[in-house]
């Protein structure tokens, strides 16, 4: 049923049920992400513009209130044509600019305004034939010898909202919708925070700060505004992490494993170097997380070729150590692969004993399958390594003590949760099924809570070789507990990295040639797999062409091999293995190389298209090289034709610094927190109005009052806090696994 155009409207009504949107303004409202009466409220304005500031002729905006002064230029009287209007032409000109005003049945301005006049003129600015037109303006006089009459009226000076809009949805209309809304939206909307808090904090109500943030009296109406909601969001979050770390230290419990210095001195002989202080840091902060029994719950970040694997795999030997199991978990098979087989090697001869586990290793249901889960089941896999199959549903450990995830940013939130879950021993991962399994499953979670201490838990450790810039991890990564692998291992030889044109091609293809004649081997990374598909393939180089190019022109002598994600996997094995053996010397390949490859003695590096990539992804690409000790020159060559600002950024950045942390804070700096890990990613809703690092002086407020709050009330079980914990179940519920917290 239709809502009355004049009742109360509910925050999470979707649009298509008010009366006054149409159809083709809601399916508009939509390609911005607006569907509901809260994504409406939250749509605030860029900026405010004040209604009589006056601007150059330049900067006059289509389709909202304008002012500007000229001189007229020309006059023209058009009479009117049978039943039309008669209008009144004027130029307006500025040095190097012009704009012309129209007024309809205005003949009497024949009389007033002349060209040589300089004038003053507002009025509504709408677009004819593409350049700027003002409509009936109102106008005043500035030439020195008029004297004041009819001057453009003192402006009411309301700010006007200048909304992020598109061609068929401008501004103006999405400011008349709200117009119409918010009386009726704001009156009913309920503050998750107490008066005296906010009194205390000196921030507006939660319905007042909407209304100002949209239509202010001032701009400092507007600041407030947008401040108290950017800080809503980041106390909603912060309140949610701080939950969820309290949760997991009073109420997860993980094996305190063993460590000995026996136990120590035993992994590291398995360890084909020494470590470096960086990496024995690191260690020493896992064994005094391994050894408690709270779940460790690690962000272990470190550059690309940092050496972080060898770390992860002593936490996994301390598992074996006592007895139990280890899983690590990479984002794609190949990385998969390279890790099972370069741990194969330095425990070859040890008794322990490794799975790999992913979907195109043995299908799900095969024989071969059922054996390899059954001996994980019963223990007699010692470490598991696998993709995302791992946390398929069907893998049941028998006793699992640790859990690594590599390259973290592929994996967010949402999936570290669902790890925690299916991993959990003795948890069915069926939702609904067992304690602290099922969100949404307990309606009323505080009754719903199962008994402290009882609930076991793994330790995780994830990895990223994509550091963390403050913000994110006091944010998305808030409930983790950060570590650092600074630099890289001893002897690495520095990478060079080369911004050169595409018509150079030939050149960089020769010199690539020169260093195979040496015994190097060298990786081309192109941006698609085949001609199919893509719109424009002779611009757009591919795996099999470039393959068969570089074979029959430049490599004749050597072995060139293309590699991509679509290869079946024993194919992409067997390629793997003879490239690491030195029996294929060019690698021509997808991104599918971008994480964990390691082959030493590729020293040469060449990226077609690199503007396509993003700076992450390119330094990830980029570490494949430097790998080696020899002594050698590793070259990065960048073959790109940058056309917008953005993707020269990244270029300069990537020539400029090999440092990830840098790199990490110029693509942040580039892209910023939304782009940054990718919503998707992170799995958490997005923020609406916080802007991050901007917003850093009240993340940290509202990290410190999310404390505050739960010190006084750790489940916010009291009627202080009911209204906020229910806005955080709405908007955190799911995605960060509240229901099954509180
Ligand atoms: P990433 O941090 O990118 O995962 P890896 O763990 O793959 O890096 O390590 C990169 C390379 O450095 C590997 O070849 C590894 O064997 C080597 N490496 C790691 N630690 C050391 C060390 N302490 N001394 C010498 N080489 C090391
Ligand atoms: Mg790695």
């Amino acid at each position: 049923m239709p809502v009355a155009s004049d009742s109360p409207v509910r925050l999470a009504s979707s649009l298509d049920k008010l009366p006054g949107i149409g159809a083709k303004r809601v399916r508009l409202l939509s390609r911005l992400g607006i569907r509901t009466v809260s994504d409406l409220l939250r749509h605030l304005p860029l900026r405010h513009e004040l209604l009589s500031a006056e601007s150059s002729i330049e900067e006059l905006v289509p389709d909202s209130i304008g002012s500007c002064r000229g001189t007229v230029l020309t006059t023209r009287f058009v009479p009117s044509m049978g039943r039309g209007r008669s209008r009144f032409l004027v130029t307006l000109g500025q040095p190097g600019r012009n704009v012309s005003l129209t007024w309809f049945n205005a003949s009497y301005l024949r009389k007033k305004l002349h060209p040589g006049m300089t004038i003053r003129v507002r009025g509504k600015v709408a677009l004819y034939g593409g350049y700027p037109q003002l409509i009936n303006p109102q106008w005043e006089d500035l030439s020195p010898e008029a004297e004041s009459q009819t001057p453009v009226p003192p402006t009411d000076d309301r700010l006007r909202p200048v909304y992020p809009s598109t061609e068929d949805l401008p501004s103006s209309v999405i400011e008349k919708i709200l117009t119409d809304l918010l009386p009726r939206v704001l009156p009913g909307l309920s503050d998750p925070l107490p008066e005296d808090f906010l009194t205390h904090l000196a921030m507006p109500k939660l319905a007042d700060a909407f209304r100002m943030a949209h239509f202010p009296a001032n701009l400092d109406e507007a600041s407030a505004a947008r401040r108290r909601l950017a800080y809503n969001e980041l106390l909603l979050l912060q309140t949610g992490m701080a939950i969820k770390r309290r949760y997991a230290q009073t109420c997860l419990r993980a094996p305190a494993l063993r460590w000995s210095p026996a136990i120590d001195q035993h992994i590291r002989a398995r360890f084909p170097f020494s470590l470096t202080p960086a990496q024995n840091q690191v260690v020493k902060e896992l064994i005094s997380d391994l050894t408690k029994d709270q779940p460790m719950n690690r962000l272990l970040q470190g550059d690309v070729g940092a050496g972080k694997t060898v770390v992860a795999l002593y936490a996994l030997l301390m598992a074996v150590a006592d007895r139990k199991q280890g899983a690590l978990m990479a984002p794609t098979e190949l990385l998969a692969e390279q890790h099972f087989a370069s741990i194969s090697a330095m425990l070859a001869g040890s008794d322990v004993r490794l799975e790999l586990l992913t979907a195109g290793q043995s299908t799900a249901g095969s024989a071969a399958r059922q054996e390899q889960l059954q001996r994980i089941a019963t223990g007699q896999a010692d470490i598991v390594i696998g993709t995302h199959a791992l946390v398929s549903g069907s893998v049941r450990f028998a006793d699992l003590a640790v859990v690594v995830i590599d390259e973290q940013h592929r994996f967010g939130v949402r999936q570290r949760a669902a790890f925690r879950e299916s991993l959990t021993p003795g948890t069915p991962p069926a939702p609904g099924s067992a304690p602290g399994s099922a969100p949404g499953s307990s309606p009323a979670p505080a009754q719903a809570h199962p008994p402290a201490s009882t609930i076991p838990s793994p330790h995780i450790l994830v990895m990223t070789a994509t550091p963390i810039p403050r913000t994110l991890s006091l944010t998305i990564f808030g409930d983790l507990d950060v570590s650092t692998i600074q630099g890289l291992p001893p002897g690495r030889t520095p990478i060079t990295t080369r911004l050169v044109p595409p018509e150079k091609s030939d050149e960089v293809y020769r010199y690539l040639a020169t260093r195979l004649a040496k015994g190097e081997q060298a990786y081309v990374v192109v941006p698609t797999i085949d001609a199919q598909g893509v719109a424009s393939p002779a611009q757009l180089k591919n795996v099999r062409a470039h393959a068969q190019l570089l074979a029959e022109r430049y490599c004749r002598d050597y072995h060139v091999a293309a590699i991509h994600g679509r290869l079946k996997r024993p194919r992409r094995e067997a390629i793997m293995e003879r490239f690491r053996r030195g029996e294929i010397h060019v690698l021509v390949a997808t991104t599918v190389i971008e994480v964990g490859v390691d082959v030493p003695n590729a020293t040469v590096m060449i990226i077609e298209h690199a503007e396509r990539f993003g700076l992450a992804q390119l330094h990830q690409l980029r570490g494949r090289i430097g790998r080696g000790t020899g002594g050698r020159k590793n070259l990065c060559v960048l073959s790109a034709q940058p056309t917008t600002e953005d993707a020269t950024a990244r270029l300069a950045a990537l020539v400029k610094t090999t440092d990830g942390f840098r790199i990490a804070e110029e693509d942040f700096a580039i892209r910023g927190m939304g782009e940054f890990f990718g919503t998707r990613q992170s799995g958490l809703p997005p923020f609406r109005v916080a802007r991050l690092p901007q917003d850093m002086d009240l993340l940290h407020l509202a990290r410190r009052d999310a404390a505050a709050i739960l010190n006084g009330d750790a489940r916010l079980s009291t009627p202080r806090w009911q209204l906020l914990r229910r806005a955080l179940y709405k908007q955190y519920g799911p995605s960060l696994g509240l229901a099954d917290v509180a």
